[in-house]
C-alpha cells in the first residue's frame, strides 16, 4: 500500500506546538514509507480566516525542514490543496447524496433551529436535529444549508491505531450540515471528501475529533466509501498535568521559538517524543534516525507533558554538537550589533557562550549593562572603593597587587594571552598574598562589576591591550 498522509491546518492563526507535532508524526510516517505528504489548507470557515496564516504555516513547516509533495502552491492530480478552490468537488458529492435521498435542504430559519436547541436545553436533553427532520424534502437550490440524512441510528465501532477499538452510541449521530448556506462545505464534509479524493491512507490528528467520528462514519456509509486509518495523537499537557497546554504554557506560535533561538532540529526531536518513544534508550536523534525508528505502535495513548526545561536541554544538546563555524552562523542573529564588529572579542567569548546558553536568545541579555558580560562593551564608571577587598580594604595593598598584575600580564605574549596562561602566571602570587586580596581588585578593574566571569576569563575576553588599559585606570583611581 502506498502511504499517503496529510497535514490539514485551518488558516485561522499561527501554528502552535500541537499543530506542528501532528505534522511531524504524519511526516515521519510518510518518510519512513516513502509515501506522499499533502499539505491541505482547510479554509472553509470563511469567518475565521486570518490573513497571512497560509504563509505562516508554510514558513513554520519549512523551518522544520518539512516539505510536501502537494500543497497550496503545488496542486495534485486531484486538483487544488486549498479547500476554497474545491467547492465544485464538494458540490458534486453533495448532489449525489441528495439524489440518493441521503441529503436534504434544511427548511428552517436559523432562529427556528436555535429555538429547537433551546427547548432541548430546557428539557435537559441533547439537541438532535434529526428529531426535527422534515417529512418531505424540498429540492436543494443552494440557498439553504444541505444536511446529511443519517439513515441508520446505530452504535458505531471503529479501530484507532493508537486508541484501539472504540465505539460510540446513537447520541453521537445526527443530520449534520454538509454545505452551508454560503456555499462552503463544513469541515465534517469537506475533509472526508478530500481524504477520499486524495487517497489518504492515514489520518493523524488530535483527540478532539474522536467524539465526531461516528458522524464521520455515518457519512462514509452514505457515500459508500471506506474510511482511512485513524491515528489519534495524545493530548499535550502542561507540566502539572491538569490541563491541555494553553498559549501561556508554551503553546505559542512555533516561530516564536525560532525568535527565541531554538534550533529546529532540537524542537523537531523533542516534539516527536511528546507522545512517541523509540525502542532504544536514546533520546537525542536526528531526523534520519527518527524516520528510521518511527513506528505507529509506540505512539502512546495518554497525554504527553510539555516540559520547557526538557526542551532547553535538547536545544543545548544540539548546540553542543555544532562546530564553531555553525555556532557562529546560528548565534549571528542574536549577538548584539556592536559585538558583531568586535570579531576578536567574539571569538574569545565563543567558548564561554557555548557553555552557558541553552538557547541563542539568551545571548543578547547577557551583554546588557549590569549583566554578567556587560563589561565587554564598555567599562562602567565604578567607585574606587569597589576595588577594595572587603576583608582587607587597603588602597595601598590593592594598588600594589594591581601593579603586579599589570606587570605580569604585560610580560605574556599576545598570542599566548589565554585564560589559562593568565591564571598560571598569577596563581602563585594570589595564593601567597591571599586570593581575594589579589583577584578581587583585578576583577573589578577589568569589569567594573561584582558579577562577571573570573578575572582570567575576563582578561582573555578583553584581550591584552584593553585589559592593561583597564588595570592602569584602576590604579589611577586608587591614587
Ligand atoms: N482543519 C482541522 C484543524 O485544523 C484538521 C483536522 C484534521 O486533521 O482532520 O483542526
Amino acid at each position: 500500500m502506498k502511504i499517503i498522509t496529510r497535514f490539514a491546518p485551518s488558516p485561522t492563526g499561527f501554528m502552535h506546538i500541537g499543530g506542528v507535532r501532528t505534522a511531524l508524526f504524519a511526516y515521519l510516517w510518510v518518510k519512513k514509507n516513502d509515501g506522499t505528504f499533502i499539505l491541505r489548507i482547510e479554509d472553509t470557515d470563511q469567518e475565521r480566516l486570518v490573513p497571512g496564516s497560509v504563509e505562516h504555516i508554510k514558513e513554520a513547516l519549512s523551518w522544520f525542514g518539512i516539505d510536501w509533495n502537494y500543497g497550496p502552491d503545488k496542486p495534485g492530480p486531484f486538483g487544488s490543496c486549498i479547500q476554497s478552490e474545491r467547492l465544485e468537488i464538494y458540490k458534486k458529492y453533495a448532489l449525489e447524496l441528495e439524489k440518493k435521498g441521503l441529503a436534504y435542504p434544511d427548511p428552517y430559519t436559523k432562529e427556528e433551529v436555535e429555538a429547537f436547541r433551546k427547548t432541548a436545553e430546557a428539557e435537559k436533553k441533547p439537541f438532535l436535529y434529526r428529531e426535527h427532520r422534515p417529512e418531505t424534502f424540498q429540492k436543494w437550490d443552494g440557498t439553504k444549508p444541505l444536511r446529511l440524512k443519517v439513515s441508520e441510528i446505530k452504535k458505531y465501532k471503529w479501530h484507532d491505531i493508537v486508541r484501539g477499538d472504540l465505539e460510540a452510541g446513537e447520541a453521537a449521530l445526527d443530520d449534520f450540515v454538509l454545505i452551508k448556506s454560503d456555499g462552503f462545505p463544513t469541515y465534517n464534509f469537506a475533509h472526508i471528501i478530500d481524504d477520499y479524493e486524495m487517497g489518504i491512507t492515514h489520518v493523524f490528528r488530535a483527540d478532539e475529533f474522536i467524539s465526531s467520528t461516528p458522524r464521520f462514519l455515518s457519512l462514509y456509509d452514505a457515500l459508500g466509501i471506506k474510511p482511512p486509518l485513524f491515528a489519534t495523537l495524545p493530548p499535550i499537557l502542561r507540566d502539572d498535568r491538569t490541563k491541555k497546554l494553553g498559549k501561556r504554557d508554551g503553546a505559542k506560535d512555533v516561530l516564536e521559538y525560532r525568535a527565541e533561538g531554538y534550533m529546529p532540529e532540537a524542537l523537531f526531536n523533542y516534539l516527536t517524543l511528546l507522545g512517541w518513544h523509540p525502542t532504544r534508550d536514546k533520546e537525542v536523534m536526528n531526523v534520519p534516525e527518527l524516520i528510521s525508528e518511527f513506528t505507529l505502535e509506540r505512539i502512546q495513548k495518554g497525554g504527553a507533558v510539555f516540559d520547557i526545561e526538557k526542551l532547553n536541554w535538547f536545544n543545548k544538546e544540539y548546540i553542543n554538537k555544532l562546530s564553531d563555524v555553525e555556532f557562529d552562523q546560528h548565534s549571528k542573529n542574536f549577538v548584539p550589533e556592536w559585538l558583531a564588529d568586535m570579531k576578536d572579542e567574539y571569538a574569545r567569548l565563543r567558548q564561554l557562550l557555548r557553555e552557558k546558553v541553552s538557547t541563542f536568545g539568551e545571548i543578547g541579555p547577557m551583554f546588557e549593562r549590569g549583566s554578567e558580560l556587560g563589561f565587554v562593551r564598555e567599562l562602567s564608571d565604578y567607585l574606587a572603593d569597589m576595588l577594595l577587598w572587603k576583608k582587607n580594604p587597603s588602597r595601598e595593598e590593592a594598588a600594589k597587587h594591581l601593579a603586579f598584575a599589570k606587570e605580569t600580564l604585560t610580560s605574556i605574549d599576545t598570542d599566548k594571552f589565554t585564560a589559562e596562561t593568565i591564571k598560571e602566571s598569577l596563581w602563585k602570587y594570589a595564593e601567597d598574598k591571599g586570593r581575594g586580596d589579589v583577584l578581587w581588585p583585578l576583577r573589578v578593574a577589568l569589569t567594573g562589576q561584582e558579577k562577571s566571569p573570573d578575572p582570567f576569563m575576563s582578561a582573555f575576553i578583553l584581550g591584552k591591550v584593553e585589559s592593561l588599559a583597564r588595570i592602569e585606570k584602576a590604579i589611577g583611581k586608587l591614587k
